[in-house]
Parts: structure tokens; sequence; C-alpha cells
């Protein structure tokens, strides 16, 4: 029997991951869910928002599932997420944007795959404020060094960008892989290498650089707001997009609204050691003990923890009974339904029925 690291997270994270599990054990698949506390509820219990005991299950399970976190508001507090990804150096973060029939307001025949490079860029968290010493030598400093250059007033700001050329081979060479794994056509490299020739031309760069090593998968680039239009307008001339940081959370969550939004989009944060499951959505707070909200997207998540393990059968299997629900439209979340507040609407626990029993032939 395998061990999992289970985080039910804060608001409607409990609820979400209950539902999962329910669906995970119900595919026929034996796990020991070793549950962990991290967020705003442990930071209340134990004045730490990633507990160490949190860490430390994850690094003996080496694979973990999470319900979203609330990040305290106020100076001082880390994003959990940001942490984790640090911490166990969770280098890929896959978030697929798949079409399910029966979604309204949603696009068909989307199955894309965003390879966002996690632990890189704008993230780094190196940052300036306006006004302060440092930020007015640095400035100087910067003006210094380019006398031609734009002026950078003083009254800026500084956030650093940073692109390792490691951070970006690691990423693509991911992507790559992943592609050969499930058979995908082609990888789109996305940037804006035209004005940040060092950063994102350097990702560029190393991305050229590996790509004949997978003759046999597609290789191409764009520049980002092209590549941004082009998936809104022709989304099926794209299969797997790989992206430094900052592009690829905008770019997952504009392809998780082609799909019909938050409550579907699954994601996993990969690294070589260790393996981080979760939704791509938060706590949403308002919802939290409602039994209200959309499981699929942890559910959907949970199955591609199965296929990291696997046990792709058990994947398959949730998969289609995920596919199945939704595309009859009768036991769903409000957010499935074509108006919002549809009295037909059912709950999150509801919708887990629903799958599990579409899972035993219902
Ligand atoms: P959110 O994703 O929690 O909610 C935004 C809105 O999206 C909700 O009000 C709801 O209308 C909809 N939504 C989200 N999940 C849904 C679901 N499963 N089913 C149906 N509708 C759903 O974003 P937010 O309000 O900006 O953030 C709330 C908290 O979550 C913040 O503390 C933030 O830091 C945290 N957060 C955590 C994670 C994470 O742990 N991975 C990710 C994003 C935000």
């Amino acid at each position: 029997m395998k061990t999992i690291t289970l985080i039910p997270g804060d608001g409607i994270g409990p609820e979400i991951s209950e539902a999962m599990k329910r669906c995970v054990e119900a595919a026929g698949v034996q796990i020991k869910w070793d549950e962990q506390q991290a967020g705003a509820m442990a930071y209340e219990k134990t004045g730490e928002l990633l507990p160490r005991k949190t860490l430390d299950s994850i690094k003996k399970n080496k694979v973990a599932i999470k319900g979203p976190v609330t990040t305290p508001i106020g100076s001082g507090f880390r994003s959990v997420n940001v942490l984790l990804r640090k911490e166990l150096d969770l280098y890929q973060n896959i978030r697929p944007a798949r079409s399910f029939e029966g979604i309204p307001n949603s696009v068909q025949g989307v199955n894309l795959v965003i390879f966002r490079e996690n632990t890189d860029d704008v993230y780094v968290g190196v940052e300036f404020e306006k006004g302060k010493k440092e930020t007015l030598e640095i400035i100087k400093e910067i003006q210094k060094r380019n006398p031609a250059g734009e002026v950078i007033r003083d009254d800026s700001g500084i956030s650093i960008k940073s692109i390792s050329a490691f951070k970006s081979e690691r990423i693509v060479k991911a992507a790559f892989e992943y592609a050969l794994k499930y058979k995908r056509k082609k990888v789109t490299c996305g940037h804006k290498a035209n004005i940040l020739k060092f950063s994102d031309g350097l990702f560029l760069e190393r991305a050229q650089k590996i790509a004949p090593s997978y003759p046999s998968v597609g290789f191409e680039d764009r520049i980002i707001d092209n590549l941004c239009m082009q998936l809104v307008q022709r989304w099926w001339e794209y299969d797997i997009l790989v992206l430094p940081n900052l592009y690829g959370d905008i770019v997952s969550d504009l392809c998780a609204g082609l799909i019909g939004g938050l409550g579907v989009a699954p994601g996993a944060n990969i690294g070589d050691a260790y393996a981080v499951f979760e939704a791509v959505h938060g706590s949403a707070p308002k919802y939290a003990g409602k039994n209200k909200v959309n499981p699929t997207a942890l559910i959907l998540s949970a199955v591609m923890m199965l296929r990291h393990i696997g046990e792709e059968k058990a994947a398959a299997k949730l998969e289609n009974a995920v596919a199945a629900v939704i595309k009859e439209g009768k036991n769903v979340t409000y957010d499935l339904k074509p108006k919002r507040d549809d009295p037909s609407a059912v709950g999150t626990r509801e919708m887990a029925d629903a799958i599990i029993a579409k899972m035993k032939g219902g």
C-alpha cells in the first residue's frame, strides 16, 4: 500500500480533499493517507505556515496532494506554495487544460499541457522598494553603467527578473520528456526574447539547444503576446507549452478560462525527488463549509497523481467517470450549470457521489 501525504488546506480545502479521497479509493487504489497541516489553520495551531512535520512527511513519502491554502494577509508571510516549491525544488508546474463535453461557456477540443517553470523569474522575490536608500543607489549604479540607456526615474520600484540557463534547460527537458512519454506532437516555447534579450532570450536559446535531441517531437517558439492571442483564436494548433514562471502563471489561467474555469483546472508541482499535486484554484474562503464548490480540479489533480505513481488503469477509470458526470450535466456543481443560480446544482459531496457511482457502473 502506498503512503501519500494529504494536506487538506484551508477554506474549501477540507471539503474537496474529502471528495477527492473517496473518489481515489473508489477507483480501486489502496492508499494510506498521511494527513498533515499547512496554511492559515496550521499557523493558528502551530505558529508555522508550513510546519516542519508536514515537510518531513512529504520528504518521507515523496508524493503529496494538497488542498488550497490561505496565505494570511499582512507583511512577513510568505506563500506556503512558494515555500514548498523552493524547499522541495519542485521546478515543474504542470497544468493540463482539457475540454470536457458538457461544460457551459467553454470551447471544445482543447487539449493543452502547460509546463510552467516554477522556481525562477520574478518569483525569486528580489525587490527594491521605491524611495529606499538601497533602491536609489541601485538606480544610480544602473544609470552609471548604461549612460545611453533609458533613464530609470528615482521614483521607481524594482523587481528582479532572473532566468537561469540551468533552470531553463531542466524545464524544457521535462516538457520534451513528457511529450515522449504521453506521445504528444509538439512543444511551443513562449517568451519575450525580442525585448528581454538576456533573460527570455536565454530561455529561448536553451530551448532551441535542447529541441534537436528530441527529433520525434516538433518544436517552435512564439512571442508571448502573440501566443496569447493565438491560444484564444486557434488553440487546436498547440500541444505542450513551455514557459518561464510568470507567463506560465498567466497563460495557464487563460487556458483554464477556455475550458470552463478554475473548477476544472488541475495541476502538479514536480521535482526530481518529490511531487505535490494540487488544483490551480485557491481556498475560496467565502464558500468554506458550504458543500458548494466543484471538487473536479482536485480530483483531476489526483488523476495526475495516480499516473505519477504508475496507477494508469485507476487514473483512466476516474478520469472517464469525471468526464461522464460532467457530460450528463445533472449531478454537477453550480459552476458547471448554464446559469450559476440553477437550483438543480448539487453540492461538492453529491458530485463526488455521482463520480463514484459512475465508476461502479451507475
Ligand atoms: P480562489 O481561487 O480561492 O477563488 C476565486 C473564485 O473562483 C471563487 O470565489 C469562486 O467563485 C471560484 N472558485 C475557486 N475554486 C472553485 C471551485 N473549486 N469550484 C467553483 N468555483 C471555484 O482565489 P482567491 O479568492 O484570489 O484566493 C483565496 C485564497 O486562496 C487566498 O488566500 C490565496 O492566497 C489562496 N490561494 C491559494 C492557492 C493554493 O493554495 N494553491 C492558489 C491560489 C490562491
